[in-house]
C-alpha cells in the first residue's frame, strides 16, 4: 500500500498532499471509488455539500474499518447558504456520520452577494465548536483574501482554487503565500478537457522519467507546494495517481511545465460567479 506524504498547515495540522476528488463521479459509483481508493492507500477525501455525495463518502469511510483520525475529510459550504453556515455544517455532518470534518471551506466567495464575511465569522465559531479542525476557502482572488483578513481574527489554513499546467493561477498562490495559506489545486489534470496531458513538454518528461502524464502532472503540482485531489472512478487510475512520491523531476523539468501557462480555464470565474 502507498500513502501519501504531508505538508503541515499554519495551525501545526497535516494534510495528505493527494486525496481523492469525488465531483461528478456517477452516484452510483462514489461508495465503491471511495472503497477502492481507501483499500489502495488514500486517506483524504475532497467533498461538497453542493455534490450531493456526502452520504454516500460518509457511509463507505464508516464501512472502511480506518480509524477517523487516520482519514482527512473536507467538505464545503454551499453558496447559498453563506448566511446559514452553522445549520448547513450540521447537515454535512449528519451526511457525513461525522462529528467533526478535518476541513470546511467557503465553496466561492461569490463577491456580488458579498456574504463571504460574514460566512467565514461563522466558520471561525464552527472552528472554536471542534466541528471542522481547520477551516479555508476556495476559488478566493487576492481581493477576496485581502478583504477576509482584514476584517476577520483567523486566517484561513487553504485556499483550495483552479490550477493544472495551462492555467496556474500565479497572482492566487503569491497571495496565498503572503498569509502562510496552503494552496490546494482542483482539477489538477484539467479534467481532460485543456492540453494538460497530451502537450509534448509533459509527454516528453514521461517518457523520460518512465512515468505516465497525469503522474508528471501531479508531481508537478506537490512540487510546486500544492494539495492534489484527482477525481477518478477507476480503480486502475486511483492507483497511477497515487504513485507519485517516488520520483522528482528536476528544476529543468519543473520549468517546462511551468512554460505551458495559457489562461485556459475549465470552471468558473471566481470573480463573476455567483
Ligand atoms: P481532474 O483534473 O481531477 O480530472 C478528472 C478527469 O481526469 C476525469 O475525467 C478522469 O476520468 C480523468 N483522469 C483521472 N485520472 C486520470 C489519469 N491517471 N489519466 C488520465 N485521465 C485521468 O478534475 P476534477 O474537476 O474532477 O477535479 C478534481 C477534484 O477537485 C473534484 O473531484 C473536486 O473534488 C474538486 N473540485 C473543486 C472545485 C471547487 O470549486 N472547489 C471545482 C471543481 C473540482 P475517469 O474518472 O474516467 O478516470
Amino acid at each position: 500500500m502507498v500513502l501519501a506524504e504531508h505538508y503541515t498547515l499554519s495551525n501545526g495540522v497535516e494534510i495528505p498532499k493527494l486525496g481523492l476528488g469525488t465531483w461528478m463521479i456517477e452516484d452510483d459509483k462514489v461508495a465503491e471509488a471511495v472503497r477502492s481508493a481507501v483499500a489502495i492507500g488514500y486517506r483524504h477525501i475532497d467533498t461538497a455539500a453542493i455534490y450531493k455525495n456526502e452520504a454516500e463518502v460518509g457511509a463507505a469511510i464508516a464501512k472502511s474499518g480506518i480509524p477517523r483520525d487516520e482519514l482527512y475529510i473536507t467538505t464545503k459550504l454551499w453558496n447559498a447558504r453563506q448566511t446559514d453556515a452553522h445549520t448547513a455544517m450540521r447537515e454535512s455532518l449528519d451526511k457525513l456520520q461525522l462529528d467533526r470534518v478535518d476541513l470546511y471551506l467557503i465553496h466561492w466567495p461569490t463577491p456580488e452577494k458579498d456574504t463571504y464575511v460574514g460566512a467565514w465569522l461563522d466558520l471561525e465559531e464552527i472552528q472554536a465548536q471542534g466541528l471542522a479542525t481547520s477551516i479555508g476557502v476556495s476559488n478566493f482572488m487576492p481581493e477576496h483574501l485581502d478583504k477576509l483578513v482584514a476584517q476577520s481574527s483567523v486566517v484561513p489554513a487553504i485556499n483550495q482554487i483552479e490550477i493544472h499546467p495551462t492555467l496556474q493561477q500565479r497572482d492566487a498562490v503569491a497571495a496565498n503565500e503572503k498569509f502562510g495559506i496552503v494552496t490546494e489545486s482542483w482539477s489538477p489534470l484539467g479534467r481532460g478537457k485543456a492540453d494538460d496531458l497530451t502537450s509534448p513538454a509533459v509527454t516528453e518528461i514521461a517518457a523520460a522519467v518512465g512515468k505516465t502524464p497525469a503522474q508528471v502532472v501531479l508531481r508537478w503540482h506537490v512540487q510546486k507546494g500544492y494539495v492534489v485531489f484527482p477525481k477518478s472512478s477507476r480503480r486502475e487510475r486511483l492507483e497511477e495517481n497515487m504513485r507519485i512520491f517516488d520520483f522528482s523531476l528536476t528544476d529543468d523539468q519543473l520549468a517546462a511545465i511551468d512554460g505551458l501557462e495559457a489562461g485556459t480555464r475549465v470552471g468558473p470565474d471566481p470573480r463573476t460567479f455567483n
